[in-house]
């Protein structure tokens, strides 16, 4: 495994809209790997392939310091209801934070490293997150949707 550089805002890899994963290969894996060590190093929640300079559809994502651990290849959003506003910040971004209003529980369909599919019911702080990682994917950022920065 390796600590990947994640990509500060400015950089236009951060825009782009990423590709679907169709290879699961072995690399995929070591790709999945890395970017949870890069994230748990940075003291991350969350962490999407753009923002280590990799255009795919790839997130991850542990709230709770790696006991529970979200791999998302591929992620889709099914179904999402309710509000909550809360502080975001990105490690893409750092010094920055901001309130910003997310669905409180969501519905997402992702495949796992192997390519298998996956459905994930999630709420709170993970929905939160979630959301903040599919954004990546898309080219969207946490500081376009804030209703105020810090
Ligand atoms: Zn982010």
């Amino acid at each position: 495994m390796a600590i990947r550089e994640i990509v500060k805002i400015g950089d236009e890899v951060l825009r782009m809209r990423a590709k679907e994963v169709t290879d699961f290969g072995p690399n995929l894996g070591v790709l999945i790997d890395d970017m949870f060590e890069t994230m748990f190093k940075a003291d991350g929640v969350g962490l999407a392939a753009p923002q280590i300079g990799i255009v795919r559809r790839v997130c991850v994502v542990s709230v709770d310091g790696g006991k529970t651990k979200y791999e998302l290849v591929n992620p889709v959003i099914l179904k999402s209801s309710g509000t909550q506003r809360g502080a975001e910040g990105c490690l893409s971004c750092p010094g920055r934070s901001g309130i910003v209003c997310r669905p409180k529980k969501l519905t997402v369909q992702a495949q796992d490293r192997t390519g298998e599919t996956k459905l994930y019911k999630v709420d709170g702080f993970t929905a939160v997150a979630f959301c903040h990682e599919i954004d990546h994917l898309d080219g969207v950022l946490f500081i376009d949707k804030a209703e105020s920065e810090d």
